[in-house]
């Protein structure tokens, strides 16, 4: 028996684009459906349910967001949204609606195979629980044992450093907004109190040896959040 094609709907309006993606993807042996408007891009999706989405924000008939809650309403795939420089809270009102990463227009093919890998090996992860380790270069943290380990010798951390870190491990590879690391780490009621995220991003860097103007580990997406992957 012949493995399933990994299946990808790409929503968007600008036919470059479409096409750029489409090559890209069906190179790597994705199987591919386009549509350039919400309303096709909606039904194709739910006649044939994908394993991802990409979806443009700027579409001619519907607001990307509109598209995202109406996904949400019956699918827990990836999606993966398109957005231009500068729209930074368009992004994170994305994320907040369940988008689970995107992509800064114009992005070049490497980019764009490493999310959707990253996006598609979530959804492996969600039906494997049981696995809890997660390996970012020379930085090593075990969820089970709460173990934290650079270049083999543990790290001792705060349990707030180490909740920030468990918070961006989980989503390997994937933007975290700040809004999600503050309610993860300090809990619903944590208010738009950024500076501690600030403060203990920067402490957890020093400890894991990370440099924030040439890291390794943590990335800063300006006006969004933080990343946690590793760079080869
Ligand atoms: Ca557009």
């Amino acid at each position: 028996m012949t493995p399933r094609k990994t299946n990808i709907v790409i929503i968007e309006d600008e036919p470059e684009i479409t096409r750029f993606l489409e090559a890209s993807l069906i190179k790597q042996g994705y199987g591919v459906k386009t549509a350039s408007d919400a309303r096709t891009g909606i039904k194709i999706s739910s006649a044939h349910p994908p394993d991802l989405v990409i979806l443009d924000l700027g579409l001619p008939d519907m607001d990307g967001k509109d598209v995202i809650k109406s996904f949400r309403e019956w699918s827990s795939m990836p999606i993966i949204v398109l957005s231009a420089r500068g729209q930074d809270s368009e992004k994170v009102a994305a994320l907040e609606l369940g988008a689970d990463d995107y992509l800064t227009k114009p992005f070049s093919t490497p980019e764009l195979l490493a999310r959707v890998k990253v996006a598609l090996r979530h959804t492996m992860r969600k039906e494997n629980t049981e696995e809890q380790k997660y390996s970012f270069k020379a930085l090593k943290v075990d969820l089970l044992k709460r173990q934290v380990l650079v270049k083999g010798k543990e790290v001792s951390l705060t349990p707030t450093e180490y909740d920030l870190l468990a918070a961006l491990a989980r989503k390997e590879g994937q933007v975290v907004t700040q809004t999600e690391l503050l309610h993860t780490v300090w809990g619903k009621n944590s208010g738009e109190q950024d500076h501690y995220l600030r403060i203990y991003v920067q402490k957890l860097r020093q400890k894991i040896g990370d440099d924030p103007l040439h890291p390794q580990y943590i990335f800063t997406e300006p006006g969004v959040g933080y990343r946690l992957m590793s760079t080869d």
